[in-house]
């Protein structure tokens, strides 16, 4: 588990298969990518936390696909939120009403105020919350060995993906807490802009 201020990231059993979870334990409790773990994992990081289960106020996703939503089921009166059209895949899937993010906007939980940045590529609704000067969690956009989400899911584009990627090499920040694995830095952002162009 990893830590800085009230934000919580920890890693599942199985790293590949499964997303990192996050928490911001501020004045809304936010938890963003329930993955495909146990209620048990969920009740335990969250303990971790000093909270549990039915505390959390807001589920946020940072795109639409099974391993960072399988866990909805675990949360079912917390407000949903995931941006535009990954929030209707996510929907469709689980069964749970969503609140569509349509544009950037900002997401304020209490003590921190996040940007909601639109970073397309891995898929068409995939988004970052960036925390200026400390943080972004990025999802699946770009991992911390420099790697980059695929692109060849549904709603996936190379392009898309280098636009986002450029788009976060313009933002201050210190760390990026991907959706797979370990944490980076905004060096894992220049490294991945730097091996994508071995894919053109
Ligand atoms: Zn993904």
């Amino acid at each position: 588990m990893w830590k800085n201020k009230n934000i919580y990231f920890f890693k599942p059993m199985e790293p590949v298969f499964d997303s990192n979870t996050i928490i911001i334990d501020d004045d809304r409790l936010v938890l963003v990518d329930p993955g495909t773990e146990s209620i048990d994992y969920f009740k335990n990081i969250l303990e971790t936390t000093g909270n549990s289960v039915e505390d959390v106020d807001l589920v946020f996703y940072t795109h639409g696909h099974y391993d960072h939503f399988e866990g909805t089921k675990f949360f079912p009166n917390a407000d949903k939120i995931a941006f535009s059209p990954d929030s209707k895949v996510i929907e469709n899937k689980t069964g749970f009403k969503l609140n569509s993010i349509e544009e950037e906007t900002i997401l304020n939980t209490g003590k921190n105020v996040f940007e909601v940045i639109h970073t397309p590529g891995h898929s068409k609704g995939s988004c970052c919350l960036y925390l200026p000067g400390e943080l972004v969690i990025c999802g699946d956009l770009v991992f911390a060995n420099g790697s980059f989400g695929r692109t060849d899911l549904e709603g996936g584009a190379m392009e898309e993906l280098k636009n986002s990627l450029n788009k976060l090499s313009n933002l201050d920040f210190e760390n990026i807490l991907p959706g797979h694995r370990d944490i980076g830095t905004k060096k894992s952002v220049f490294s991945a802009i730097e091996n994508l162009k071995n894919f053109y």
